[in-house]
């Protein structure tokens, strides 16, 4: 060994050790808020081999927060353990929350609410327009029902909020006790899910002697990426996080994320600045809007079924991975070695969208 090569091991050396202690600090500060075990953690951190040589860009990696447990997993299990611990402490027996008609937050609220045996309504805003008979009862709504949520419909363009308030009202009035869960489980508490998934893959990072350059993923109702923005602002991080919008313009998409992970921080009390330019989302693979196909979303979805044996969904991961591979493509990560994917989840919602893919039938 080079005794430049030594110094680079030592300097690599004290930076892990460095990390190591910063996530423990960040994991005392977590254990201080009441958390309920829903899903299984740590999920893995896997490499993506056949697509990464494909590609010929960095080393790509895939955190496998599809791989969660809850009701076929995906990233609303690890902002539900907060939030589920939340509403169990303020003494709620009733859960309330809303989403778009294929919403995986939904499926895995109804799951969490069953688990421990709390009553839960659902609330589907039909955000897309479609009638095909998969889209309005398979996938998720099928899962929804099967937990035993109720599920009502709103048209597209309802304010959701004020529908989950009145709902309480009137539950309230009949003797129960609800807990309102905004849309994606997007708040400060649910976003510490993702504050603690940032030190989980650290952690893990460390343990594995991996250098992590960037990580991307989708970005939708925000809380994943703002826990995120504050986590790595935690423990020090130089992780260059990237959001791939699936609904907002970019502008919006950026300041929702920004002012959630403010306020994220702020509800974990330790003082951290959140940056503005911390947080970055690409929103050019939206396609004509939110639950909407496109052609790069389905031809990245098959290539990853077909060289990774990976599930990814139409509305979020699907087109996250398709801003990832174009991206890769695109030099954006030109001099990284190693990018992770973080998986979100959603592959139920293949089945809500079974005609979108054009898949060939029965050979014979
Ligand atoms: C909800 C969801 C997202 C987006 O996470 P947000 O915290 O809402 O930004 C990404 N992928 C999948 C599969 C989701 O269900």
């Amino acid at each position: 060994m080079t005794q430049t090569d030594e110094t680079i091991d030592r300097q690599s050396r004290e930076q892990s050790d460095m990390t190591a202690s910063h996530c423990k600090e960040l994991s005392i500060t977590l254990a201080q808020f009441p958390r309920v075990a829903l899903g299984h953690f740590p999920t893995p951190l896997e490499p993506m081999d056949r697509l990464s040589e494909i590609l010929g860009g960095p080393r790509l990696w895939v955190k496998r927060d599809d791989c969660t447990g809850l009701s076929s997993g995906g990233n609303k299990t690890r902002k539900l353990e907060y939030l589920m611990a939340d509403a169990m402490q303020q003494g709620a027996d009733t859960i309330i929350t809303q989403g778009a008609t294929q919403s995986n937050h939904a499926r895995q609220t109804a799951a969490a609410a069953a688990k421990l045996g709390m009553a839960c309504h659902i609330l589907l805003e039909d955000r897309t327009g479609s009638n095909d008979p998969n889209y309005i009862m398979n996938g998720n709504v099928l899962l929804d029902r099967l937990h035993g949520a109720s599920v009502s419909k709103r048209g597209g363009g309802t304010d959701m909020a004020a529908e989950m308030e009145t709902l309480a009202d009137q539950l309230r009035d009949g003797g129960k006790s609800p807990y309102v869960i905004p849309g994606g489980g997007s708040n400060p508490i649910g976003a510490l899910g993702y504050v603690n998934a940032a030190r989980e893959l650290a952690d893990q990072a460390v343990s594995i002697g991996l250098k992590i350059d960037a990580l991307v993923h989708a970005t939708g109702s925000s809380g994943t990426q703002a826990g995120l923005v504050a986590g790595l602002a935690a423990i020090q991080s130089d992780i260059h996080l990237l959001g791939i919008g699936v609904r907002a313009p970019q502008d919006k998409q950026e300041s929702m994320v920004h002012d959630l992970a403010v306020r994220t921080a702020a509800h974990l009390g330790t003082g951290l600045e959140i940056p503005r330019d911390q947080v970055r989302a690409n929103c050019n693979y939206v396609g004509e809007g939110y639950g909407l196909p496109t052609d790069g979303m389905i031809s990245a979805t098959k290539l990853l079924a077909q060289t990774e044996g990976l599930l990814f969904d139409p509305v979020y991961s699907g087109k996250g991975l398709d801003g990832l591979i174009d991206l890769v493509k695109k030099g954006y990560f030109d001099g990284m070695q190693n990018v992770v994917f973080l998986h979100t989840g959603g592959s139920a919602a293949l089945f809500g969208y079974s005609d979108t893919f054009g898949l060939p039938g029965y050979t014979s």
